[in-house]
C-alpha cells in the first residue's frame, strides 16, 4: 500500500513511491540516529533490508572517537560485501536517516547495492548546518545519483526530515555548549 509520494527538492519526477514498509524501515533509521546522538555520536542511522524485506543489518554513526569515516552507510556497504552475494546486494535496499555522503555513495555503488531511501537530503543537511552556524563539511555535498548514476533513490520524507532536523539541532547545541 502506498502511503506517501516521495517529494524531491530538485524538481525531478519520483521514480517510485514510499510504501508503508519503507516508512517503517526509515523510522528505524531515524531511531538509530537518535541512539547515536544519545551515545555522543552524530545523529545518523541506516538499515539494510534484503529483497524479500528482511532486516539484515543496521548501524549508526560512530565517529565520536575520532574516525570520521565511521558512517553507518559505509559500514553497511562493507558488511554487505562480506555477507551477501552480488545478486542479493543488487535487490537489497538501504534506508538511511540522511542522504549518503559522496564517500558512502561510492562505497554503495562499488559493492553493487540496490535502492536507497533517505529521510532527509544532503542539501537539507547543508542548509540546516548553515542556519545553525555549524562548520561546513570538509567534503563537498553531492546528490547520490551524481556519484552512482542510474541508482533508484527516493526521499526526502517531510515528517521524518523534520525529526532529523531536530536531532541535528540537539547535536549542534550539545557540541557548542
Ligand atoms: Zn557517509
Amino acid at each position: 500500500m502506498v502511503a506517501e509520494a516521495a517529494v524531491y527538492d530538485d524538481g525531478r519526477e519520483p521514480t517510485t513511491m514510499i510504501s508503508d514498509a519503507d516508512l517503517e524501515h526509515l523510522r528505524r533509521a531515524v531511531e538509530l540516529a537518535a541512539e547515536g546522538l544519545e551515545a555522543g555520536d552524530e545523529p545518523f542511522g541506516s538499515v539494510l533490508v534484503s529483497g524479500d524485506g528482511t532486516v539484515l543489518a543496521e548501524d549508526r554513526n560512530r565517529t565520536a572517537d575520532g574516525d570520521q569515516t565511521r558512517h553507518p552507510e559505509f559500514e553497511l556497504a562493507r558488511w554487505s560485501a562480506t555477507n551477501m552475494t552480488p545478486e542479493e546486494r543488487a535487490v537489497a535496499t538501504v534506508y538511511t536517516s540522511g542522504e549518503h555522503c559522496p564517500m558512502c555513495s561510492a562505497a554503495h555503488g562499488w559493492v553493487g547495492l540496490g535502492r536507497i531511501v533517505y529521510a532527509s537530503s544532503g542539501e537539507q543537511l547543508s542548509t540546516w548546518r548553515a542556519e545553525m552556524g555549524s562548520p561546513a563539511s570538509p567534503v563537498r555535498n553531492l546528490p547520490i545519483r551524481e556519484v552512482v548514476p542510474g541508482l533508484v533513490v527516493d526521499g526526502p520524507v517531510p515528517d521524518l526530515a523534520n525529526r532529523v532536523r531536530e536531532l541535528q539541532r540537539r547535536h549542534h547545541n550539545a557540541s557548542t555548549s
